[in-house]
């Protein structure tokens, strides 16, 4: 936890958008989308976006190589710089 660089974001898996987008459902549809997180996934709302509430609160993750939010607005991920500061709604991408 020592590196605050870019390798030290939570990368997303690549079935993340997959799952996400509705079609076949891998074998980890339970699971939180971000790399070795074991967090369980219990609320309706975390299970619809395959993100655990830890990681939908998270300030970046990479995703494709590049660092993006969730956005609270539209529930969908926004290139990082979209966002001002660290609110959680990108003005620019809506
Ligand atoms: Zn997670
Ligand atoms: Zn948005």
């Amino acid at each position: 936890m020592a590196s605050r660089g870019r390798d030290a974001l939570p990368v997303l898996e690549e079935w993340y958008d997959t799952a996400v987008s509705g079609q076949r459902l891998y074998d980890r549809p339970r699971m939180c989308g971000v790399a070795g997180c074991a967090e369980p996934l219990i609320k309706a709302y975390h299970l619809k976006y395959r993100l655990c509430p830890v990681h939908i609160k998270c300030p970046a993750v990479l995703r494709r190589g590049v660092p993006q939010r969730w956005c609270s607005n539209c529930q969908k991920f926004h290139a990082l710089e979209s966002f001002i500061g660290s609110r959680r709604y990108a003005p620019t991408s809506h």
